[in-house]
């Protein structure tokens, strides 16, 4: 497996964050790094933002700070369609890989990959929020704002994670990653409430527009072996790209899928379609000058976002489905990322009144 790791040119303390433990982690763990003590935080992501490729800078360093307002929050999802009922912990933000598609690019207003350290903060938050909402069963990951792995050989959140959720059995906490980054969870033991979650796409989608991460097939060795260790996994075919050859493409990496991995250890398969908003595409065409993503025919959805038209959207759900469906994954759970009611009950012949519904049915299948 690939394991080339990210390290930072560059490591920006907030002189306030000095004395945390995680920030003595983080210095142990990538103690060749350079390191600069920072009084100013917004000055600092001021200067960086000078620069003509801001985004690709911010990837360079690593700023350690506080989270000082809250670490749980609601997906925002997106207006109009039906969300999953899913909460992000915002522990880490921005990400080293650098795909094409990427909304962080337009979303986050810092550039540069940060780690909150104030870690003692994010437990007490978490226990208040899992006790308010103890009498329901709550979907809650790290991979919204960032990939939950991609510095976990200088973090290691894993095991701090998967060591406190484990034993919250109203919460299934899932870490979602392009990477292979696994060893540390190789080292620990599997939960039934823990879900590690792998980005999938078409070979040739993850080799032209996922600039930084490893090999799809890499991802799913990463997956065999965290599910033959007895964990469960979990799968995003998010975003699906439509190309010359894409049912191909992307029937044959769901194939590999469930030729290596067993589907009962599957905790369920979402599927998302290309959608961005109309900003996105500016930088996207600044960033990434050869990309092609960005030059089929959009519609702009209720939500503001640009996406395929309903009944390209529909085909590529279909096709994908049906081979998951063929390749023993008749039981897996699927479900949508941002889709409409219509396409629920087109495809999966399901139709959820609302996020709550998507909740029950993905969280109640399995744990
Ligand atoms: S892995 Fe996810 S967070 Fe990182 S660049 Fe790619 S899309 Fe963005």
């Amino acid at each position: 497996m690939t394991k080339s790791k990210y390290f930072p040119r560059k490591i920006y303390i907030e002189k306030a964050s000095l004395g945390f433990p995680m920030t003595k982690r983080i210095l142990k763990n990538a103690s060749h790094v350079p390191v600069e003590i920072v009084e100013d935080v917004e000055n600092l992501i001021d200067n960086i933002k000078i620069s003509r490729d801001f985004i690709g800078e911010g990837k360079k360093c690593l700023l350690i700070t506080q989270n000082r307002g809250k670490f749980v929050k609601p997906c925002p999802c997106t207006p109009h369609y039906i969300g999953c009922n899913y909460f992000i912990i915002n522990l880490e933000l921005q990400c080293p890989l650098d795909c094409t598609y990427c909304i962080l690019q337009h979303y986050l207003e810092n550039p540069m990959i940060t780690v909150y350290v104030n870690t003692e903060d994010l437990w007490k938050q978490l226990d208040d929020f899992l006790y308010k909402n103890k009498n329901r069963t709550l979907r809650i990951g790290t991979g919204e704002l960032g990939d939950s792995m991609a510095l976990d050989h200088i973090t290691k959140h894993s095991k701090d994670l998967i060591s406190f959720f484990k034993k919250r059995k109203n919460a299934i906490f899932e870490l979602k990653t392009k990477t292979v980054n696994i060893e540390n969870i190789l080292e620990i033991e599997p939960a039934e409430n823990i879900v590690v979650a792998w980005s999938l796409n078409s070979y040739k989608v993850a080799q032209n527009e996922e600039k930084g991460a490893p090999p799809v097939r890499e991802r799913i060795e990463a997956a065999r072996l965290l599910s033959n260790r007895g964990f469960r996994v979990a799968f995003h075919f998010d975003p699906i790209i439509r190309y010359q050859g894409w049912v191909y493409g992307y029937a044959e990496v769901v194939d590999e899928l469930l030729e290596k991995v067993k589907p009962s250890a599957i905790a369920w398969i979402s599927l998302g379609s290309l959608r961005f908003p109309p900003d996105l595409k500016t930088i996207i065409k600044k960033r990434f000058p050869n990309t092609k993503i960005i030059y089929d025919e959009f519609i702009l959805g209720k939500d503001g976002k640009l996406r395929y038209f309903k009944p390209l959207r529909l085909q590529l759900y279909k096709e994908i489905i049906d081979v998951i469906r063929r390749k023993r994954g008749e039981k897996i759970p699927i479900y949508f990322c941002m889709e409409s009611r219509e396409i629920w009950r087109k495809t999966l012949r399901k139709t959820p009144r609302g996020k709550e519904e998507v909740e029950k049915y993905i969280s109640l299948l399995r744990v």
